[in-house]
């Protein structure tokens, strides 16, 4: 169907280019698109069998109605689709195209389970929404009343984003505070361009901002404005800084120039997608192009590292992992898309240390195993002896994960609560922690997670926070 309009299109074109300029062309092209992903989305959700057990919902972390939104799709009524599809979440386009569906409402469709492969929910999430921006249908929020009540929120993550957006919706006053230059957390400076275009992350932050949030980017919690003065300046504060504190390799030469972070490799690379000036990008410290590249990690960070070095130029790139593919916790669609893309996994393999004089250009690498499970239930991996053996690498990028900075003492506030590993406390519901008009969401709270997370945490923390302020009013609370 989709090939018979493509065709037809084509003839018009055939019939009269003389009449055509590039501008229609260029239009016209566009709309084929559009009719060719139309077709697709409406072929797809109409794959959906309305199950009426859907797991796919209840595995969704903000439980999305899944069935409502692919028939109305099916039918189409998008107009309609995308409003129930927002209702439940802030951001739809970007979890439509980042979210680990097979882990979470792909992986859990009837129709998959039954053999004959899923319906592919985040691809029609995706283009409910974009279709939802190209027609205007996404508009800045406009409270019915404001209210004198401010909030500040640490940091522009997908969770702090959440949270300002549901805030503004009540007519609160949202400040949102950054360390970074840019809005948008790990959204704009940790997962890649191709995954995630960065406009698509912008304009949402440019939504946001005509809807009255404010941005205080630039400036650091604990260093340019005080966590003391922050509580003082508002009624309430959400703390989503997110986690930054790379895990580290230790050995032989690991302090060698060319083994770099993860995290410092991929800000460099969406820096130079912005075309921002990026002097370690420029010199070769933070550029993968005509180098061989090793990453070591087996999560998502990794991939993003290994697919992002591909396409850097790289002239081959390894994955070291202790474990095995069976027991990689990345997921298996990024794993074999960066399989496709010419990345060589090495499984049960970890670093002992690296060689080079003046830069690394090697990792030994000891042969792992795998014997008895250990406390959380996995097998351990062991070193095999007289198994080692050394990968050369001008580039070695370390992707073994993030710890939560330690705020107590980075913002001096010990009465802020942290579990052992470091990520504040806040109750499971209200988000609430310790102090007193004090909330965290998002990855400070679980640790390392995802975007859905996130999202979910920013608004429920939003929610309690409205609730709160309530109880508390002695301003008028808006007339819905
Ligand atoms: C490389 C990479 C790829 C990923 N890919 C995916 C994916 O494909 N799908 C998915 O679902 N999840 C992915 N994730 C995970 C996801 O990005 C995070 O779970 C999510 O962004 C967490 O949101 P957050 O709002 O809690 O924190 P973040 O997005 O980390 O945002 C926190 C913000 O707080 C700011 N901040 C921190 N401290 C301060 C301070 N003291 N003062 C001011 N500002 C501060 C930071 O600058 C940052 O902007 C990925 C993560 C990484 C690292
Ligand atoms: S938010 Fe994520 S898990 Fe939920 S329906 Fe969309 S893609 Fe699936």
């Amino acid at each position: 169907m989709g090939q018979q309009r493509m065709l037809k299109f084509v003839d018009v074109e055939r019939d009269m280019p003389e009449k055509r300029s590039a501008e229609d062309r260029r239009d016209d092209h566009h709309e084929i698109y559009r009719q060719f992903a139309d077709e697709k989305a409406k072929e797809q959700a109409a794959r959906c069998s309305q199950c009426g057990v859907p797991y796919c919902q209840s595995h969704c972390p903000l439980h999305n109605n899944i069935p409502d939104w692919l028939r109305m799709t099916a039918e189409g009524r998008l107009r309609e689709a995308y409003d129930l599809s927002q209702a439940t979440n802030t951001f739809p386009e970007i979890c439509g195209r980042i979210c680990p569906q097979d882990r979470l409402c792909e992986g859990n469709c009837v129709i998959e389970q039954s053999g004959h492969g899923t319906v592919t929910i985040g691809a029609v999430e995706k283009y409910i929404t974009d279709t939802a921006w190209e027609e205007g249908w996404v508009q800045p929020v406009t409270p019915a009343q404001e209210r004198a009540e401010s909030v500040g929120i640490i940091g522009a993550g997908p969770g702090g984003l959440a949270a300002a957006d549901m805030l503004r919706r009540q007519g609160i006053q949202v400040t949102v505070y950054d360390r970074y230059d840019r809005a948008g957390g790990l959204l704009t400076y940790g997962i890649p361009g191709f995954k995630l275009e960065k406009d698509v992350v912008m304009r949402r932050n440019d939504q946001l901002e005509k809807s009255g949030v404010s941005f205080e980017l630039n400036c650091e919690i604990g260093r340019d404005v005080s966590f003391a003065e922050l509580r003082d300046r508002h009624d309430a504060v959400l703390i989503a800084t997110g986690v930054y504190k790379s895990r580290d390799l230790g050995g032989p030469g690991a302090g060698l120039p060319g083994i770099v972070r993860a995290i410092d490799y991929l800000t460099a690379s969406n820096r130079v997608t912005f075309g921002d000036s990026v002097p370690e990008y420029d010199s070769g410290e933070l550029n993968a192009s005509g180098k061989k590249v090793v990453v070591i990690g087996g999560g998502d960070t990794a991939m993003d590292c290994v697919r992002t070095a591909v396409r850097q130029g790289a002239t081959s790139v390894q994955c070291l992992y202790r474990r095995d593919r069976a027991n990689m916790p990345g997921s298996v669609r990024e794993t074999a898309n960066a399989e496709e893309e010419g990345v060589e996994f090495v499984w049960l393999s970890a670093p002992k240390g690296f060689t080079g004089d003046d830069s690394v250009i090697g990792v030994k690498v000891a042969k792992m195993r795998l014997g008895a499970p250990d406390a959380s239930g996995r097998r351990a991996p062991e070193e095999v002896p007289g198994a080692d053996w050394t990968a050369e690498a001008d580039l070695v990028i370390k992707a073994l994960g993030f710890e939560p900075e330690p705020l107590p003492s980075l913002w001096d506030a010990p009465g802020l609560e942290v579990t052992r590993w470091g990520t504040v406390k806040a109750d499971f519901q209200t988000k609430r922690t310790a102090l007193d008009g004090v909330y965290a969401a998002g990855d400070i709270v679980r640790g390392a997670s995802l975007v859905v997370w996130a999202i979910r945490d920013g608004r429920e923390a939003a929610q309690s926070i409205i609730d709160d302020l309530d109880r508390r009013a002695s301003v008028p609370v808006a007339a819905e």
